[in-house]
């Protein structure tokens, strides 16, 4: 009890002021944690959900001027009302211009008719550098593995939640995606990472994709250079509009 009291006496005495007199050094003027340049750029924000002044405009509801089809021809998707849809069989779509590092925000819709099961109902997907799949999906009420469900980087990363709304809803998703980055010997530096928010809630958090997306063997990085977006024809008519692009 003695040795408790003063081992007491000592911190109070001793220790602690000694503490807030170190503490009181480091204390700066705060004039000199101030950092005043580089200014970020101003842009305007956009009204009713529109695009941000500074985006590129991947579909804005009219045509696919953007887009081409796997060989590069015309895209065949049909564009209606607003929104382009998957004509099953004329395959995926990808943007002409290439990206590496970018925000995205990019809305989709399952069909209102609700038909198949699992992996057939409303499928699609949007593959960064036409290699990652964030997958779309009707998942609202529909059960198939985890790591292939909406918002799942497809076999790699189960969504953290399930944000889904209906057949037939539209729905967002807001991506942030680093490109992976190679040696010049061609080995990974660092990998892709994404960032996803699905109607507005985060589903993967800074995930690190272990390769491109693979359906059945293990995925592998091989190096390659910026690319298109692409979407996927996987038979089932889903819908997307308002799809805008910030490169970072
Ligand atoms: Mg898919």
């Amino acid at each position: 009890m003695k040795n408790i009291k003063l081992i007491s006496l000592f911190f109070t005495v001793l220790v602690i002021p000694f503490l807030s007199n170190a503490q009181d050094k480091e204390t700066l003027d705060p004039k000199l944690t101030e950092v005043w340049e580089p200014v970020p750029v101003k842009i305007t924000t956009g009204e009713n959900n529109a695009p941000p002044s500074d985006a590129i405009v991947l579909f804005d509801g009219k045509d696919l001027n953007e887009w081409t089809n796997q060989k590069g021809g015309i895209a065949e998707w049909i564009v209606e009302d607003g929104a382009m849809t998957v004509k099953p069989k004329t395959g995926i779509i990808k943007t002409k211009q290439k990206f590496g590092d970018f925000q995205l925000h990019i809305e989709w819709r399952t069909p209102a008719e609700v038909k198949g099961d699992g992996q057939d109902r409303g499928n699609s997907g949007i593959f960064m550098m036409e290699r990652y799949e964030l997958q779309v999906l009707d998942s609202y009420e529909s059960v198939t593995y985890s790591n292939g469900q909406a918002g799942s980087m497809y076999k790699q990363s189960i969504p953290l939640v399930n944000a889904c709304k209906g057949p037939g809803e539209w729905q967002t998703y807001d991506i942030i995606f680093m490109a992976p980055v190679f040696t010049e010997k061609g080995s990974l530096k660092s990998p892709a990472k994404i960032t996803v928010l699905h109607n507005g809630v985060l589903i993967q958090n800074g995930f690190e994709l272990k390769g491109p997306t693979e359906f059945n063997r293990i995925p592998r990085y091989k190096p390659h250079g910026k690319a298109s977006i692409s979407l996927q024809d996987h038979g089932n008519p889903t819908s997307y509009r308002n799809i805008w692009l910030r490169e970072l």
